[in-house]
């Protein structure tokens, strides 16, 4: 069954939004960018709805790089297979922060307002983020709740996990009706979701919580943590 959760409030942190925007922890924007920042940031709450909606599905059967869900449901990623392979259920997960932002970005382009679109489309990003995080506590309640721990939060496109899964986990949300779809080439509309999934498990809490990094062979990754 999926759950939904609506209209919870998040954090925007103004340094993230720096960071999305290409600025280095130690040389951050002038004070006249800092203070359209902030200014962007006030609006955006004005803009964002957050929405997020999981379905919490056993773990059938893990063979590299293979992981089998309930009712079929195929997770292909062989760093994947590693994380779920100590879980009994996961998570699928869509959360998405409305369509107002992007509209509003579109509105600012249209109107040649470049700095203020690439400004509050770059909020968006972090409160897309911030949106998933708060998912990501809540699946964390309910594992706990349970004796349970959770994995780290995977999403379609990065590591080994191919963008073209996104299908996957759209398709078993059945995400129309939740406001949420996917284009031909896998983008989600709206374009401020994220997608994915958390595993959960009552055992080995060490493998559970550690990162697959260690044993991942791509050295260049800007990702690592
Ligand atoms: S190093 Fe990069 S690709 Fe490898 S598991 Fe970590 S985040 Fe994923």
């Amino acid at each position: 069954m999926v759950e939904a959760i609506k209209g919870f409030e998040i954090e925007i942190d103004k340094n993230e939004v720096c960071r999305c925007l290409g600025y280095r922890r130690d040389q951050g924007p002038n004070s006249s960018i800092s203070s359209l920042i902030h200014k962007e940031i006030e609006v955006a709450y004005g803009l964002i709805q957050t929405s997020c909606f999981y379905q919490l599905m056993d773990v059938r059967q893990v063979r590299r790089p293979r992981v089998i869900l309930e009712n079929g449901l195929v997770i292909t990623s062989d760093v994947l297979s590693r994380v779920l392979s100590c879980c009994r259920q996961a998570a699928i997960f869509l959360a998405n922060i409305g369509q107002g932002l992007e509209e509003r970005v579109a509105q600012l382009m249209n109107e040649g307002q470049m700095l203020k679109a690439t400004i509050l489309d770059a909020i968006g990003s972090e409160a897309a983020e911030k949106t998933a995080c708060y998912l990501q506590d809540k699946v964390r309640e309910l594992a706990n709740s349970n004796g349970a721990e959770i994995t780290l939060r995977y999403s379609p496109g990065y590591c080994d996990w191919d963008i073209t899964q996104q299908r996957v986990l759209f398709e078993a949300m059945n995400s129309a009706p939740l406001g949420m779809s996917l284009t031909e080439e896998c983008l989600m509309v709206p374009r401020k979701s994220v997608s994915g999934i958390i595993g959960l498990g009552r055992f080995e809490k060490r493998r559970l919580t550690h990162s697959p990094c260690r044993f991942c062979t791509k050295t260049d990754c800007q990702s690592r943590r």
